[in-house]
């Protein structure tokens, strides 16, 4: 027997729809590429998107059909989304730090149709097409957009069941060739309904939201349906991510909740060094995608009463996975405890389950194993793929090694490629990582796993300093004095003028490990 509720596909159309029709006047701001602010209201993007899709369906396009964007955060983006997905054609966001020819196969392996790219993309983006025929038409967000915009009436939206595709986000293939996630309307709609929550990213129709986050990365993890979900101001930065343009628009746009990953904010709190100023009138950040250092953690809440909120996923979950916020257990403990789990990686919220696997069968709770996930939003077999992603239960292998303590707080010690194996017992570089950041003169690090012939590999520092700053190696290793077995200490530093970043904005351990794999059996 089924119950008798209404039959209200739960469609990602219906959120701007709602924001439209109960927020109309809200404000949707964005960079535009002059540095300029361009403003609109969810009741004019819901309109403008609208008539967006119906020149997507003058082209011909169906539901189901892939529909590629190239761009930064801006509005015509946010606009090109809903008018794709309000069709029931799926939005497949290209990363724009990859070159042309990763692009392409990934548009290949996608079957993308069309392309909607930004004006300063526009070169990328026609090499690419040259080595992917099959796109049909490239159309330049903003100028080209407008253009459509005034020659269409607007489209009807709906009509397509929630199980329908409507995102498709490649990770970017730091392990093999890159893997296409087909997001549901379904599950990015459930996926809102869980971040907006006060224990997750504890978003309102008071707040002013910049995800910094790119649209990209795993939907801005969630942002662009977030603030029309509840009403919130939207700020799109554009492509300027500095300290400094970051800065201008909290304190110009009001922003009081934004995301991004830890080598953002150390850019931001890096130019508050050198200028000073406050970041009034932000009060939450969330910061994932790699893990967040607890000195930067400190650095914002001690010194900006910023409260941050660590989190952790990834593109299979859509992408929430944990986040840290205050529980009853975190504020009976003592404050060095409390603290301790809120700069862990958090607990899951409702529809997302973990699990931690140890290989050893004698391992106690305490011992580091592979972190497995399955839910609502998690990824159950890989775009075009015939086999699940999943085992047979769903658990999906997040390749991730992880501890959950007794609270259910989960800490990652580390991704499985990036653990040190130093005769044959583990390292976390992650915790290494933690604390090498705990020197002053420390701007970026990272420990990566060097060759040794006597020990399989032994962990190696690589810093980024603090712009005008020096210091010897024995004073960089202080931090490590009496907090970790001797044994973990780093052999080896190495300097670096500028980190090597990945896709997303994250530092790019790979390129780390092929350029200093060799370090300690050189020197
Ligand atoms: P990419 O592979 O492009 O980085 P994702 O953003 O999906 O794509 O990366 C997910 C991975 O990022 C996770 O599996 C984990 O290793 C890492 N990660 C994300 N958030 C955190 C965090 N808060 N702490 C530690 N690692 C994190």
């Amino acid at each position: 027997m089924n119950g008798s509720m209404l039959d209200w596909p739960l469609t990602l159309d219906r959120i701007l729809v709602h924001a439209e029709r109960w927020h109309p006047d809200q404000a949707v701001v964005g960079a535009a590429p002059d540095g300029t602010m361009a403003r609109r209201t969810y009741a004019e993007c819901a309109d403008r998107a609208r008539r967006l899709s119906a020149a997507l369906v003058a082209h011909g396009i169906e539901p189901g059909d892939r529909v590629a964007t190239l761009g930064w955060n801006t509005l015509p983006h946010f606009e090109a989304w809903y008018a794709i997905m309000g069709i029931g054609a799926v939005c497949h966001t290209l990363n724009l730090r990859m070159d042309a020819a990763q692009l392409a196969w990934i548009a290949r392996d996608a079957g993308d149709r069309l392309l909607l790219v930004d004006p300063a993309l526009l070169p990328v983006a026609e090499a690419m097409r040259a080595l992917c025929p099959a796109i049909e038409g490239i159309i330049v967000l903003g100028a080209g957009t407008d253009a459509l915009i005034a020659a269409h009436d607007p489209a009807r939206w709906g009509g397509f069941g929630e199980d329908q595709p409507a995102g498709l986000c490649y990770t970017s293939g730091t392990t093999g060739d890159p893997k296409g996630v087909l997001y549901t309307h379904r599950s990015n709609f459930l996926h809102t309904l869980a971040i907006i929550q006060p224990d997750l990213f504890g978003i309102g129709a008071a707040d002013s939201v910049l995800p910094i986050v790119p649209m990209f990365h795993a939907n801005a993890w969630g942002i662009a349906f977030a603030a029309p979900a509840v009403g919130a101001k939207l700020v799109l930065p554009g492509a300027r991510l500095d300290g400094a343009s970051v800065h201008r628009l909290i304190a110009g746009e009001g922003v009081t909740m934004s995301a991004a990953v830890p080598t953002v904010w150390q850019g931001l709190l890096d130019h508050l060094d050198r200028v000073g100023g406050g970041l009034a009138p932000l009060r939450r950040v969330v910061i994932g995608g790699s893990a967040c250092p607890p000195s930067m953690q400190r650095r914002l809440t001690d010194h900006y009463g910023i409260e941050v909120r660590h989190a952790w996923g990834m593109t299979e979950l859509s992408p929430l996975g944990t986040v840290a916020a205050p529980s009853a257990a975190s504020a009976a403990l003592s404050p060095e405890e409390g603290g301790r789990l809120l700069q862990s990686q958090g607990r899951p919220p409702l529809g997302v389950d973990l699990k931690v696997v140890s290989d050893d069968p004698d391992a106690g709770p305490d011992t580091p194993g592979r972190l497995f996930a399955r839910g609502y939003a998690t990824v159950g077999r890989y775009f075009g793929r015939d086999t699940p992603a999943t085992d047979a239960e769903g658990w999906f292998e997040t390749g991730d090694v992880a501890v959950i303590d007794r609270h259910g707080f989960l800490h990652i010690t580390d991704r499985d490629k990036d653990v040190v194996k130093s005769g044959g017992e583990w390292i976390s570089s992650q915790g290494l990582e933690a604390i090498a950041a705990e020197h002053p003169a420390v701007a970026h690090c990272a420990v990566i796993a060097a060759d040794c012939d006597r020990w399989g590999e032994r962990p190696l520092l690589v810093v980024q300093l603090r712009e005008g700053e020096d210091c010897s190696d024995a004073s960089l290793l202080e931090p490590f004095d009496g907090t970790v077995p001797r044994w973990w200490v780093p052999d080896g530093i190495v300097r670096v003028d500028a980190m090597p970043l990945g896709a997303t904005g994250k530092i790019d351990k790979r390129a780390l490990r092929d350029a200093y794999r060799d370090h300690l059996r050189a020197s």
